[in-house]
């Protein structure tokens, strides 16, 4: 059901607009209005998340597509989604459902998600595929759920958070993927990403990571606009100095989609370049995605250099690490979380056929004020 946001302040009850704290574009509504990302929408001068119990996109997949290499390698999500984004990335790979200012999805309330998350025997949600940051209430309910019943929580995000999210998030959430486009950069995030002010982002990952949330970076880099290579020498130097010479770091093969399409998809060279200089910056553990069968989507023992986690795509083939994640080669021990799921080995992709537990649901405009005073119509 609809339900009020947490994350709002009033800022002229006279003429009723809001302020929403949840990312840092803090969108002062009007009433009747929504924000950017098209799901937060004031009514009566109160805030409402209207997608609370919409989830667009629902699916169990393996944690290596997050991607989330070193936290509960081999486990399977609950992967789920709304509506709505806070960025507007003229690249986006889910823009039909991101880009999109729709109320629309399964009903899928909290206690119905963490009943199918356990019937099909995954170990974690994962709210991804749109920007979870626009629904963390949503988020948090089911998250809070799922933590009572053991299972973990996981963000893919832009990164793009206010405190007072990050407040809300740590109280759930295990694990961050940090969704980077084009190295950080200020400028591309500007253009292409409709993103004023990306330093929010980085001081996020900073406050996250402080605040014990295990953290994931990607970067896709995207030819013409964001395959610097200075650029990515400085980003992985923050890493190092900011985030430990452990942290996982992904650089991700970009490939045309939704407005971008006249740019070709990154090469395996141009990867591999960024790979060398994270490497010489410090970072031992980088990755090459969206590349399957590459070298580079292995993981190799910061000690010994031997692989220690062999994949291919989102499979683990292999690995050489004990119970407590100990390179089985010399004893090292690695940054991992949670150690290799015994279920690794197993298709960890299925069908969820959700018309059999629920239902879809698609709100015109002009009925949205019915159905968050008046309940589902
Ligand atoms: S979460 Fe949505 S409504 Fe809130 S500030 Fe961000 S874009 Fe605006």
């Amino acid at each position: 059901m609809p339900k009020e946001a947490t994350l709002y302040k009033i800022i002229d009850p006279d003429k009723k607009i809001v302020e929403c704290t949840a990312c840092p574009r803090r969108c002062k509504i009007g009433e009747n209005l929504y924000g950017f990302c098209g799901i937060r929408w004031n009514f009566g001068g109160k805030l409402y998340l209207v997608s609370h119990g919409l989830a667009i996109a629902v699916a169990i997949d393996p944690i290596e597509k997050k991607p989330l290499y070193h936290f509960h390698p081999g486990s399977m999500v609950f992967s789920m989604s709304t509506t709505g984004c806070s960025w507007g990335c003229q690249f986006c790979q889910n823009w039909d459902i991101s880009q999109r200012r729709i109320i629309a999805g399964w009903k899928l309330p909290s206690d119905l998600a963490i009943n199918l998350a356990l019937a099909y025997g995954t170990q974690g949600i994962t709210y991804t595929y749109n920007e979870p940051v626009i629904f963390v209430e949503y988020a948090y309910d089911i998250g809070i759920l799922a933590k009572k019943h053991g299972l973990f929580n996981t963000f893919v995000t832009n990164g793009y958070m206010t405190d007072e999210t990050i407040d809300l998030a740590v109280k759930f959430v295990n694990a961050v993927t940090v969704d980077l486009k084009g190295h950080g950069d200020p400028e591309l995030a500007k253009k292409l990403c409709l993103a004023p002010d990306v330093e929010y982002v980085f001081n996020a990952i900073i406050e996250l990571k402080r605040r014990g949330v295990f953290i994931e970076i990607t970067d896709l880099v995207i030819p013409r606009y964001g395959d610097d290579i200075g650029k990515a020498r400085k980003l992985a130097k923050w890493i190092v100095e900011n985030l430990g010479p452990e942290t996982p770091m992904h650089f991700l093969r970009f490939h045309p989609d939704y407005k971008l399409i006249d740019i070709p998809s990154t090469s395996a060279k141009v990867l591999e370049k960024h790979i060398e200089v994270a490497k010489e910056e410090g970072l031992v553990h980088t990755y090459i995605g969206n590349v399957p069968g590459h070298p580079y989507e292995h993981t190799y023992c910061p000690k010994c250099g031997k692989p220690v986690i062999k994949r291919t795509g989102f499979d683990i083939i292999e690995h050489n690490l004990d119970e407590e994640s100990h390179c089985k080669f010399c004893g090292y021990k690695l940054n991992i979380i949670g150690g290799i799921a015994p279920i690794y080995k197993m298709n960890r992709f299925a069908y969820l056929p959700l018309e059999l537990y629920t239902e879809f649901t698609h709100i015109p405009p002009d009925k949205i004020k019915n159905f968050v005073l008046g309940g589902y119509r």
